[in-house]
């Protein structure tokens, strides 16, 4: 089946993908198995040379697949801090995993002549399905340690940004990883035959799609890793450097235009620091700059899925005849593609679309509060609980208050840190995820089921041991 694909910064087609159906999948799928005895048989080392070499194949092609990239996004030097991003995460893992499984025998405390040590057993075919926000990244953030590992990975970006994934598979054959390797092409349908045909899925996307991929891997009783949608609260406390809450408030906010899944999405401010906290935001908001018609400059891209403008556009509506205000922005502007200008509201309650569901745009939706007491109670008030920002007049202040949120990870005196900062383990809660982190050491470590060699040195017991009159 021809898909037809959308270029954000024209709104014309101008692409068109074939996508993989079923018996295509199982095909990869199989071929990628036949890979995988090679490939354990490299060892670490082995497939950290090979690593090395596609890293050296991406940086070979960076003209290529950061132009595709642009395409498929609409935003220029993003795509390139993406391919930065991926060289970088190779040479991280490259680094630090080297003797970090734990190794040896072990004897037992009841019984020290019963010994017992750790195989570690990488799951074989891992299938990872990404979204269109950033579409290099979430390609490769998992498929880069499940690599390492010792697994082969099956990929299926979105349909929506597919454009970068041609170059990025001339790279995976010009290191010759294509054994192990493999981008299949496809919407949501190819999605589902993937889950299918790998042993363990990684899946970054919505909450809506995502369980349903919880539901066809339960089916297959394999494990899904999930990294759903958010809806991040900050909160900025009474001593607050009100200059470094604003600054953090937009950039954690809009950045790439606001379609981040840790992007800041309600703000919770102090009433002694509200309205000078609104002014100056506002004020910041209306000096960022769409990157159209240049693209080479400004701040904000395109809004890369037109049926995205849809939700931000309602929730504007919506929070404007409940009684929000706009302070500055508030309307999507078509320039061939689409584009919104960071958009302040205020007078917003929790009744509103806008703060109660995604947007996944640049919208600053601020709320005053009266005592922390309540703004906990506010910030908690979600379905989600990805991550969350607080700022305080010191660490100790902001993470007295960031322990009590329902997120699994908060940010103190800065925002949207995950997106910054991976090394810090972090699981999602309440409806933002499922699974181990994929952050910090764990995002490597998650890849073995741990198989245990468990020794009888000394006799093994006879049944009479156990006789009813022994
Ligand atoms: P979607 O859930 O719509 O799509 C994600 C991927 O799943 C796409 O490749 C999609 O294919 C595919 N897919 C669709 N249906 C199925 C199915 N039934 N079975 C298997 N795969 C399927 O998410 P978006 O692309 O709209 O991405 C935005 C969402 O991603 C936001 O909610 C955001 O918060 C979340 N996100 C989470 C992150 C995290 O780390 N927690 C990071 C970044 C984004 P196709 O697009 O071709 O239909």
């Amino acid at each position: 089946m021809e898909i037809p694909v959308r270029n954000p910064r024209t709104g014309l087609i101008d692409h068109h993908i074939h996508a993989a159906d079923s018996a295509a999948v199982a095909a990869t799928a199989q071929h990628l198995r036949r890979g995988l005895a090679g490939w354990r048989a490299m060892g670490l080392a082995g497939r950290a040379a090979a690593l090395e070499a596609f890293s050296q194949a991406l940086a070979a092609r960076a003209g290529e697949i950061t132009n595709a990239l642009a395409t498929d996004t609409g935003r220029q030097r993003i795509a390139g801090l993406e391919l930065d991003g991926v060289r970088g995460a190779i040479a991280g893992w490259i680094a630090a995993t080297p003797g970090l499984l734990p190794e040896g025998w072990v004897a037992g405390r009841g019984n020290p002549a019963i010994n017992h040590a750790p195989h570690w057993v990488p799951y074989h075919l891992v299938g990872v399905i990404s979204p269109w926000n950033f579409p290099l990244t979430l390609s490769l953030i998992d498929a880069i340690p499940a690599l390492l590992a010792g697994c082969a990975v099956m990929i299926k970006p979105s349909e929506v940004t597919p454009r970068f994934a041609r170059p990025l598979a001339d790279a995976v054959a010009a290191a010759g990883l294509s054994d192990v390797l493999a981008i299949v092409q496809g919407d949501g349908k190819t999605g589902q035959a993937l889950v299918d045909a790998v042993d363990c899925v990684c899946f970054t996307g919505s909450v809506a799609t995502g369980r349903k991929v919880a539901v066809a891997a339960a089916q297959r009783l394999i494990p899904a890793f999930l990294e759903l949608g958010g809806k991040d609260p900050l909160i900025v406390l009474e001593g607050a450097d009100l200059d470094a809450a604003v600054t953090a408030a937009l950039r954690g906010s809009v950045l790439a235009t606001g379609q981040a899944c840790q992007s800041i999405e309600r703000i919770y401010v102090a009433r002694r620091l509200y309205a000078d906290f609104v002014s100056r935001l506002a004020a910041a908001a209306e000096k960022a700059r769409l990157n159209t018609p240049d693209i080479s400059q400004g701040e904000i891209g395109p809004i890369i899925f037109d049926r995205q403008a849809e939700i931000l556009r309602h929730q504007i509506e919506d929070a404007v005849a409940r009684g929000a205000r706009i302070v500055t922005g508030g309307v999507v502007e078509d320039h061939g593609g689409l584009w919104l200008r960071p958009t302040v509201l205020v007078d917003v309650t929790h009744e509103m679309a806008v703060m109660r569901e995604e947007t996944f745009g640049p919208l600053l939706p601020v709320m005053v509060f009266d005592d922390v007491e309540q703004a906990i109670i506010l910030a908690n008030d979600s379905q989600y609980g990805l991550s969350a920002a607080v700022f305080a007049a010191d660490t100790d202040q902001a993470a007295a208050v960031g322990r009590r949120l329902v997120a699994g990870a908060v940010s103190l005196n800065d925002a949207a840190l995950t997106a910054l900062f991976h090394e810090a383990p972090k699981q999602s809660f309440r409806d933002s995820g499922l699974g181990p982190s994929r952050m910090g050491l764990d995002g490597y470590t998650r890849f073995f089921r741990r198989q245990a060699l468990i020794a009888q040195t000394g006799h093994p017991l006879p049944l009479a041991a156990f006789a009813e009159d022994a």
